[in-house]
């Protein structure tokens, strides 16, 4: 009899960590490798969130925290919530956990069962599914092109929902795609919930500031006030204030879902660390200008990489509206032959040249749900963006 629980084979490790594990391979053998993978913003912690957890190391406050987050973690959540979508929550509406994913993780737990149904759409962020099997339910994957700028439209939703639909699991901007929905776009998805009372919406939103090109944020409890009743709107200081080693998330909703998630973490983690909270605190409340300017920052790295990556034989790509990344086609590539002979049979085969040939790194398409596509990140510095396009462009003039 196998040791591990029949849960452990319902879902897969994350796949980066196969592309990872062979970076490590050749990096082990010597070889530079420009690494085009990170999911991680590149800036510092900002100083007033480092100067929140010093005064709090003084006044020696390190101690157990609510599960649900402190009462001054959920006022800031609170204050967040009303300053930029004008949404209302209570205390007792708000919990805070590890990282958005703990939150996102807590809420599936709490919620699925067997023969539910969650709806994902794809590209989607490799964690959705895995999580939804994890909590014994059904990702219901839509798939959506580049031709719609991989975004669900509204006739897609109406036919994945089914009377076991309990979630639609939403992201925007997305990773891996950047695909950011306007308001006028969530409005249309607004109106088919409408018409499915007993779907639930959980919408991570963890990517909201960085939206580029003077795009407005949007999310559904903020868009249409009848979904506030069933939304989970899901947020953390990660990409934000670029502070995702501090691991903080926290989410606003009905109070009884809201407290199931506690519940949940009750039994896991109990209470996020209360330095975290004391820096994230001090991010949320206070001058929110920096997020505007590393913004502005990483928009700038976008435009090189996919001046780089639209210039490449093979490769098709837009220009991604938000997040941290290109999700760019290589379909162009599949069949061609390397110089060593080998035939490039799909996504994976691709990003494996890329590696060997040419030494860099991105993700492949398949580990977000959608081939052949490859996820290139465009936090890294400007002279590895430069030099990992030009490296590209080489790797796919060399293919016959
Ligand atoms: N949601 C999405 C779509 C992400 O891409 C990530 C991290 O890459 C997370 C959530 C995790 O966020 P956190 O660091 O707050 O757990």
């Amino acid at each position: 009899m196998d040791f591990f629980a029949p849960r452990m084979s319902r879902f897969k490790p994350s796949p980066s960590q196969v592309a990872a594990a062979r970076v490590r391979e050749l990096q082990a053998e010597g070889r530079k490798i420009i690494k085009l993978t990170s999911g991680e913003p590149d800036f510092p912690t900002p100083d007033n969130a480092k100067q929140a957890v010093i005064d709090l190391m003084e006044r020696n406050e390190i101690w157990y925290t609510p599960i649900n987050g402190t009462q001054a973690m959920r006022e800031a959540a609170q204050l967040k919530f009303r300053r930029d979508h004008g949404l209302e929550y209570g205390l007792d509406q708000i919990t805070a956990g590890s990282g958005t994913k703990q939150i996102l993780f807590n809420c599936l737990m709490a919620t699925v069962s067997q023969g539910d149904e969650v709806i994902i759409p794809a590209p989607y962020w490799a964690s959705y599914p895995d999580m939804v099997l994890l909590a014994g339910g059904t990702p219901v994957v839509v798939s959506c092109g580049q031709n719609n700028q991989f975004k669900m439209r509204p006739e897609q939703l109406e036919e994945a929902i089914t009377k076991n639909t309990k979630w639609l699991m939403f992201s925007s901007p997305s990773n891996p795609t950047g695909a950011t929905y306007s308001p006028v776009e969530l409005r249309a998805l607004a109106d088919v919930l409408l018409r499915h009372p007993h779907v639930h919406i959980v919408t991570d939103d963890v990517y909201e500031h960085l939206i580029f090109d003077g795009r407005e944020f949007a999310t559904f409890a903020q868009i249409e006030p009848r979904l506030y009743d069933r939304t989970v709107t899901c947020n953390g200081v990660s990409k934000a204030y670029s502070m995702t080693g501090w691991r903080l998330g926290f989410a606003g909703g009905p109070k009884a879902i809201i407290a199931n998630m506690s519940k949940m973490q009750s039994q896991s983690t109990s209470g996020v660390s209360a330095v975290a909270q004391a820096a994230a605190i001090a991010a949320i409340t206070g001058p929110q200008e920096i997020v505007r300017e590393r913004t502005a920052n990483l928009q700038h790295r976008r435009d090189i990489l996919y001046k780089k990556l639209s210039a490449a034989k093979g490769l098709s790509c837009d220009l991604p509206e938000g997040a941290m990344y290109i999700f760019c086609s290589c379909a162009g590539t599949i069949g061609k032959r390397t110089p060593d002979g080998r035939v490039i049979e799909n996504d994976t085969d691709f990003t494996m040249y890329l590696l060997d040939s040419v030494g860099v790194a991105v993700v492949q398409g398949v580990a977000y749900g959608l081939s052949p596509y490859f996820r290139a990140s465009f936090v890294a510095p400007e002279e590895d963006l430069v030099l990992g396009g030009d490296l590209i462009q080489q790797a796919c003039a060399a293919l016959r």
